[in-house]
């Protein structure tokens, strides 16, 4: 299979570029061939959604991007086991979750459908100030014009729709430029657009490197804001050549969990365990660390490593399956190196720590200190380190130890000290009796610290790709 960008509704087959080969993490096999873009296609790309937006976007009324949408989204009903099993062969996840992500996305076309309904603004009372007699002012929302939306591997299809379905809700055009471990998804979900309906030039699918993105798109005067969701390195590079544009950033973090004594310890281990090792850790908002109380310490270790060793490992493909590869061989040298310099500095591995091929068996990590890089970088991975503590103080003094600040859980039964807790956590959410990984489509998501700048969950990333405009009238 050969994928290429899409601009203007037209595949570019005769781009000049090189091409990449997209395998599948698990078996190593060509997945497609993918034609990159280069700097004058993604120029070409930008032009055209200029003119998208001017000559078609601004025009449409809020009904008819609805109506799209809608469409859209039912299409991708109809078509979600095809993009289930894209999901599991070109980002190795395991079909059960590929298909949790693809429902998830269909949800997220529908809240964006519903909203792009309800963009209002409001009625200003202008003579509550000096000289406003006799005036009438009012605030609209409008959209922003070309959006560029730069996505990542580990929910090809969610994390991209995210960003795509409330910028169509808005009423802007958009850039995509998918991961490149993920483009059969990203190039798929861009036909299925037009198929619904999507006049060419609204959503442009550009396949190119990191590095064509960087140096065309985020800098690019015609492009007033960029949404980002990806490592914290490549963040910073963004952030520091975006210039005056508006940027959100959804970054990594290392996510920790609270047990407390009074927990219900057998289904916080049910839970983290999902939270640890789902996807292969590679989530952002993965447990990577557990602080646990001491008085059910022990006994939360043991039914943990229990639980995780029962994990079925192997094809994503495979319905059994609940463990899969790592994205690819790079990603899982990496993180075993870690585990090992953790090991070399006194760590207990508890299980797993042993790696074939892309396949990081899921590792769970004791006798951690905390400057460790196990602890205090995001390991992306399957891996995680659990650790005793005695008092709520010191529970949360661990806890904000941290550059990052994604999202957390706490598992207590105590309605008061969960609330103490989650207020004095530094984090963009924090969830009562369920894991950091958890996560819904319609609320604000995003991180304090270094985890990024702005929220998602359509209503919020609608309010981040609109302006406010003011429209005042002296009568
Ligand atoms: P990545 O940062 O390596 O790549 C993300 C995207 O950025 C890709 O499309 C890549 O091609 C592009 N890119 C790379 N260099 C670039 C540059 N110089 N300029 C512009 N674009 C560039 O991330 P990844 O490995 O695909 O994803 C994993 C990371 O994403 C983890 O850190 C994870 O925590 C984070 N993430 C965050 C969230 C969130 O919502 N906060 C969700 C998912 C993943």
């Amino acid at each position: 299979m050969k994928i290429t960008s899409i601009i203007n509704g037209v595949e570019q087959t005769e781009s000049n570029g090189e091409t990449m080969a997209v395998r599948n993490p698990f078996t190593g096999e060509l997945v497609a061939e993918m034609q990159l873009a280069d700097e004058a296609q993604m120029e070409e790309a930008i032009e055209n959604s200029v003119k998208a937006f001017n000559n078609t976007m601004k025009m449409m009324p809020a009904h008819e991007r609805a109506d799209i949408l809608l469409r859209a989204a039912q299409l991708l009903e109809d078509k979600k086991e095809d993009f289930a099993r894209v999901v599991a062969i070109e980002a190795g996840k395991p079909i059960k979750h590929s298909r949790a992500e693809i429902q998830r996305s269909i949800q997220v076309i529908r809240f964006s459908s519903e909203l792009s309904k309800h963009m209002t603004g409001e009625v200003l009372p202008m003579d509550a100030a000096l000289r406003g007699d006799q005036r009438m002012g009012m605030v609209k929302r409008v959209p922003m014009g070309v959006i560029g939306a730069i996505t990542p591997f580990n929910f090809p299809l969610n994390l991209s729709l995210h960003k795509i379905a409330p910028a169509i809700a808005a009423g802007n055009t958009v850039i995509f430029k998918p991961a490149e471990k993920t483009p059969v998804s990203a190039y798929m979900l861009t036909k299925l657009f037009h198929e619904a309906g999507l006049p060419d030039g609204v959503l442009n699918l550009v396949l190119s490197t990191g590095k064509v993105a960087g140096s065309t798109l985020v800098p690019h005067k015609k492009v007033p804001k960029i949404t980002f969701t990806g490592s914290l390195t490549v963040g910073k590079i963004i952030r520091d050549t975006a210039g005056f544009k508006k940027v959100t950033m959804e970054l990594g973090s290392n996510s920790p969990n609270i047990v407390f004594e009074d927990a219900e310890i057998d289904d916080a281990v049910e839970r983290l365990v999902n939270a640890a090792f789902g996807y292969s850790g590679q989530v952002c908002v993965s447990a990577q660390r557990i602080y646990v109380q001491e008085e059910v310490y022990d006994e939360f270790l043991m039914k943990y490593k229990e639980a995780t060793e029962q994990l079925k490992i192997g094809d994503p493909l495979d319905e059994e399956t609940d463990f899969g590869p790592m994205i690819d061989e790079d990603a899982a040298e990496r993180i075993q190196e870690w585990v090992e310099e953790a090991r070399e500095q006194g760590a207990t591995i508890e299980t797993g720590g042993e790696r074939k091929g892309t396949i990081v068996y899921p590792t769970i990590i004791t006798n951690v200190k905390k400057e460790m890089k196990v602890v205090t970088e995001e390991a992306f991975a399957p891996i995680v380190t659990v650790m005793p503590f005695r008092t709520e103080d010191e529970a949360i003094e661990n806890t904000n130890d941290s550059i990052y600040g994604l999202q957390a859980g706490v598992f207590t039964k105590d309605i008061s000290r969960a609330y103490r807790v989650a207020d004095k956590l530094e984090m963009g959410g924090v969830w009562i009796n369920e894991a950091s990984v958890y996560r819904q489509d319609n609320y604000p998501y995003g991180g304090v610290k270094l985890s990024g700048l702005g929220r998602e969950g359509v209503k919020y990333a609608i309010e981040e790709m609109t302006e406010l405009k003011f429209i005042g009238v002296r009568l």
